[in-house]
């Protein structure tokens, strides 16, 4: 019996009693936490041969070979934003941080490993509509855990902002902390950092689901943002001899071809 396996089946056999939880008028009703586990499991698998037998064994060659992500990524950890919402094929492509609120202060070393050793050139933050960290962030969550408190509390945003306005501030926060923090990499053309927002509730009005750049490098006016190249250009050094090339692909390996396909 496979290692992970055994662990598993003990949980399942321990969740065979229905937990209990309240129903809309306080009474206990019975919840099938196993039905849930085993229907997830089989989901699982299902959708795991799925991935397998639709990608060709180079796919998955150049993968093992190393990764050149694009974009480290710092997203919240809520289930209902994803990588394929903007990208479909993100293998290779995201070095994806998650944690509650999409904060830097409690990821610090993972974000610098995707910028310092993996030197992607793009650090990108992404919040979204209904975030349950930033409506816990404007109430009280005085009574929440330690652990909790401890990541909360890296969010720093006025109070009587609504959720989604709140989402961008803590964004615009994250840009401002990170240019900081990277200001060398910036300033010598190496990175740029975006704010991002996936509005999922359609709270921006623009369209369930779309993906809004609302910062890059500190730049929030709208109409500029659309003009990236304006933007790249303005950043660009004006003298660098000294500076690095954007990928030292020398020191690492291929990137993922099929990943890189659909860009
Ligand atoms: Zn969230």
């Amino acid at each position: 019996m496979n290692r992970l396996f055994l662990p598993l089946l003990i949980a399942l056999l321990a969740l065979t009693r229905p937990a209990c939880a309240l129903d809309a008028h306080g009474h206990e009703a019975a919840v099938d936490q196993s039905a849930i586990i085993v229907a997830f499991l089989n989901n699982l698998k299902a959708d795991n041969s799925v991935y397998m037998s639709s990608r060709k064994i180079e796919f998955f060659a150049a993968l093992s070979k190393g990764q050149t992500p694009v974009a480290t990524v710092v997203t919240c950890s809520d289930s209902r934003v994803q990588a394929n919402m903007f990208d479909r094929s993100p293998e290779g492509d995201l070095f994806t941080v998650r944690n509650i609120g999409n904060q830097m202060a409690t990821a610090e070393g993972s974000v610098e490993y995707g910028v310092h050793h993996l030197h992607t050139p793009v650090l990108l933050f992404i919040g979204h509509s209904r975030c349950g960290a930033i409506a816990a962030v404007s109430g009280n969550y005085s009574k929440e855990s330690a652990a909790i408190r401890r990541e909360l509390d890296t969010i720093t945003i006025s109070k009587d902002l609504n959720n989604i306005d709140g989402v961008k501030a803590n964004v615009h926060n994250q840009v401002t902390g990170a240019r900081l923090k990277f200001a060398e990499e910036i300033g010598a053309g190496r990175l740029l950092v975006i704010g991002a927002v996936m509005d999922f509730a359609d709270d921006l009005h623009q369209g369930a689901g779309k993906l809004h750049i609302v910062n890059i490098n500190g730049e929030t006016d709208p109409a500029k943002l659309e003009n990236v190249s304006a933007l790249l250009a303005k950043l660009k050094p004006k003298a660098a001899p000294e500076a690095a090339p954007k990928k030292p692909v020398a020191s690492k390996p291929a990137a993922a071809p099929a990943a890189a396909a659909h860009h």
